[in-house]
């Protein structure tokens, strides 16, 4: 069992009340590098969800100032960076990411309470300038309500806490569901946020399975919104099931990132943005290049330049200092790798090099050499669908209009990498990518301070800014003569 001073309680929390018990059992939590067991968690339904949605249904009846919720945001930025260790340690057990990574993560997550707290000023009610009509108008801000939060696996504190610094902001009450592989961490902001005596159904916690929590907060009409992140084609069905109460959905879905290097990239720094970008998390991000597309002249430098860093990764637990790259999610996401390996290989791509995985390594760990790739031909699955592990598969291209056309070719938007010298062809390729986040010669992902989201079926609205947080009010106007 896990034993850590932020996991005193490992349960849910509904009304201001730690939730230990359930008819349902438990969902048990393991350790992707070892398999052991690090807890068991209540497993909440239907019933509870109500509870937690009418709770935070009423503690919206006492209205928060502005001054107030920011200053619940500075409190929660400060405690986050203060247990930002033990917090870590929390994120590399559940999930399997390096310890500095999950460091990293934890500095990101305050990132978000930090712009928020320090932006509320953007939600003070303002007027038109001038008599319009002959009468003032006024534009308010106001909390879109009840919002619930279902989040991934991948990030299990930030991708919580773009929504929920945003929610915060805009004087939301919460309904959060973390993923079932990765509540822990969630558990553990919880417990940090119980010692502030915030008021009671304000910031509730449910862990269970998806189907019925989704339910009812797609159902219940006193949830106005559903923030999500995760995949695209849960994103879909959740749009299907809060259809019939014509409910506002933000959807940060699945992405399939083209990394794209023209023939005048500087190579070695187009190598040192892919290692970075594709390997944080085990390749397990939304903005990870998934497809890494190179101009034909450019291609074998590149591929013998990425093949040599790749064969220098070292995979093993997240724990340990050394880890390059941690163990994947579970055993579906390492067959998912396998199979789009094979899949590649069967249609004509070569294998360039792969990682040799060290025999101490704990069998029971999820763990998936990396490997390159070269020749992908164009039907591989891969080019179609995220990979979401540590595979570097090259595609070449022949001009520009075919990197822009191969680029453009998925159903998501969500993030694309361009690398050039040229400025004109960087202006000119990027736009014409139907991507909202577009890295130009860095392979950079998103910020607190700038708004991030995905075109296409990658979703709808912004995370991040100040677009982040209207994304959390609903606008109203009032005129007056
Ligand atoms: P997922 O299977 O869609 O799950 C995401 C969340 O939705 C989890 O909490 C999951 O709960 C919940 N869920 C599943 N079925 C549900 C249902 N019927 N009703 C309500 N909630 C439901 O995605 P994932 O595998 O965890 O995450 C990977 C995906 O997320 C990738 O496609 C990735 O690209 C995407 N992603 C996107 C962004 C972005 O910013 N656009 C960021 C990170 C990840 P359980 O865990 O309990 O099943």
């Amino acid at each position: 069992m896990l034993n850590s001073p932020l996991l005193q309680q490992i349960s849910s929390y509904i009304d201001g009340k730690w939730i230990n018990a359930s008819n349902r059992g438990v969902i048990a939590v393991t350790n992707p590098a070892n398999g052991e067991h690090l807890a068991d968690v209540p497993d909440l339904g239907a019933t509870e969800t109500t509870s937690a949605v009418e709770a935070a249904a009423r503690a919206l009846l006492a209205r928060a100032s502005l001054d107030e919720r920011a200053r619940w945001l500075t409190q929660i930025h400060q405690a986050l960076l203060e247990n930002k260790h033990e917090l870590a340690r929390i994120i590399t057990l559940e999930q399997g990411k390096p310890l500095k990574e999950s460091i990293a993560e934890v500095e990101y997550a305050a990132g978000f309470f930090h712009f928020c707290a320090a932006n509320m000023g953007q939600l003070e009610s303002h007027s038109l300038p001038g008599r319009i009509r002959g009468s003032e108008w006024k534009i308010h801000h106001r909390p879109a309500g009840v919002v619930g939060l279902i989040t991934p696996w991948n990030f299990p504190l930030a991708m919580l806490a773009k929504k929920f610094a945003s929610a915060i902001a805009a004087g939301c009450a919460v309904v959060a569901k973390p993923a079932d592989l990765t509540p822990l961490t969630c558990i553990a902001l919880w417990q940090i946020l119980d010692q502030f005596h915030l008021p009671a159904g304000r910031f509730n916690l449910v862990i269970g399975k998806a189907g019925p929590i989704g339910e009812v907060l797609c159902a219940h009409p006193a949830v106005r919104l559903i923030s999500f992140t995760g995949s695209t084609v849960v994103g879909r069905l959740l749009m299907a099931q809060a259809a019939p109460y014509v409910k506002r959905l933000a959807l940060e879905l699945g992405g399939n990132a083209p990394f794209m290097v023209f023939d005048d990239a500087d190579i070695e720094a187009a190598v040192n943005a892919l290692m970075l970008n594709k390997f944080r998390c085990a390749g397990q991000t939304c903005v990870c290049a998934n497809r890494v597309l190179v101009a034909r002249s450019v291609q074998k430098d590149f591929t013998d330049a990425i093949a040599a860093r790749v064969a220098a990764l070292r995979v093993g637990d997240g724990l340990d200092a050394s880890t390059d790259i941690g163990p994947l999610i579970n055993r579906g996401a390492v067959e998912k790798v396998n199979r789009h390996v094979t899949d590649a290989l069967s249609k004509g791509g070569r294998q360039i090099v792969e990682v040799k995985l060290d025999p101490a390594l704990s069998p029971n760990g999820h763990f998936r050499a990396p490997v390159v790739l070269g020749d992908l031909p164009r039907n591989a699955e891969m080019l179609v669908e995220e990979t979401f592990g540590p595979v570097v598969g090259i595609t070449a291209f022949d001009s520009d209009e075919d990197a822009v056309t191969l680029a453009n070719s998925t159903i998501h938007g969500l993030a694309a990498y361009v690398f050039t010298r040229n400025t004109d062809r960087m202006q000119r390729v990027v736009s014409q990518l139907r991507f909202g986040h577009v890295g130009l010669n860095t392979g950079a992902g998103p910020t607190p301070e700038a708004p991030f989201g995905g075109m296409k079926q990658s979703g709808i609205g912004r995370e991040g800014g100040i677009e982040g947080m209207l994304e959390f009010c609903e606008s109203q106007t009032t005129v007056q003569l």
